[in-house]
């Protein structure tokens, strides 16, 4: 059976320069479509204006060319591309599967029973959410608008397994685990969850290569692309990068910006994190050897 051809992407957010971590992202999911021979995308999730900061996307873009990194046009801004994000949400609100909801993070805490996941800066954390507006927001004026995530057994969809390329069988229960999570926040963003589900499907990705951090991203991204009839891709989660005290190097934790002056000890840190001890003096043939040694773990002999 032939496969569709390779689709990958790389999705910064521009909320700050490209770290050692964010590289070894980057690496793994250029090594991965290249591999492939396949197409590798560069997408700016720029949909969070309070973490934007301006010139990042054009740095970040300037860093990955530096490390030899060069993504295959065109570039997209999820800023630019909000049509898509509501005609996705309005067909989620006409099948009943999503609701405005009234709750502030004031009502949520006071609702909560389960600790806040959010303090590791994992991306996609929510708390679990109570319930609250499932049945009307009784007056109260609507803030965000939430999927209605169905308990298993019953709707069903709410378990969901999954295979990682790299961590393996994976499973994880919607409903217990975060419950209806944020389509669209208070402050009339797009959530993450939501926009990368819709670019994931147009821009025809069929692999997701990425840290670690966001596999727990995975089932709710796999619960929607169910229920907007969209493919489930291919996933490997990348290793993180840790910090002295182990937890995941992030700019929150103080990652230092990629050295531009020295893209070949980035690349080559980087590689190390993925298990790929390639040989070159320059980026390209290190590049090049990183390849070999990519294609031959993950491209089956014909
Ligand atoms: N924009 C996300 C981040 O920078 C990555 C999204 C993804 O690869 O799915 O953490």
């Amino acid at each position: 059976m032939s496969r569709k051809p390779y689709v990958g992407r790389f999705a910064p957010s521009p909320t700050g320069l490209l770290h050692a971590g964010s590289l070894v992202a980057a690496l793994a999911s250029w090594l991965d479509a290249r591999a492939h021979d396949g197409t590798w995308l560069l997408r700016i999730e720029d949909l969070d204006t309070q973490r934007n900061v301006d010139g990042a996307a054009e740095a970040i873009i300037a860093q990955l060319e530096r490390c030899g990194l060069s993504p295959d046009p065109p570039v997209v801004r999820q800023s630019e591309r909000t049509a898509l994000y509501e005609a996705a949400l309005q067909r989620l609100l006409a099948l009943g599967r999503a609701f405005p909801c009234a709750c502030s993070r004031r009502d949520l805490a006071l609702a909560a029973t389960t600790p806040d996941p959010r303090s590791d800066d994992n991306a996609g954390a929510e708390r679990v959410y109570p319930g609250t507006c499932r049945a009307g927001l009784g007056g109260r004026p609507a803030r965000a608008t939430r999927l209605l995530v169905e308990p298993s057994p019953g709707g069903g969809e709410a378990i969901v397994e999954w295979h990682d390329r790299h961590l393996g069988a994976q499973r994880q229960d919607v409903a217990r685990a975060v419950g209806d999570f944020v389509l669209k926040r208070a402050d009339g963003a797009f959530a993450y969850q939501l926009a990368v589900v819709v670019d994931d499907a147009a821009q025809g990705v069929t692999d997701v290569v990425r840290g670690e951090d966001l596999a727990d991203s995975t089932a709710r991204q796999i619960v929607l692309q169910r229920l907007l009839g969209v493919p489930t891709p291919r996933y490997l989660h990348a290793p993180l990068v840790r910090a002295a005290d182990g937890s995941k190097l992030s700019k929150q934790t103080g990652a230092v910006p990629l050295d531009l002056a020295e893209p070949l000890a980035a690349l080559r840190a980087a590689g190390a994190v993925l298990g790929v001890a390639a040989n070159g003096d320059r980026v390209a043939a290190w590049l090049e050897a990183a390849l070999e040694i990519w294609r031959a773990r993950v491209v089956p002999r014909a």
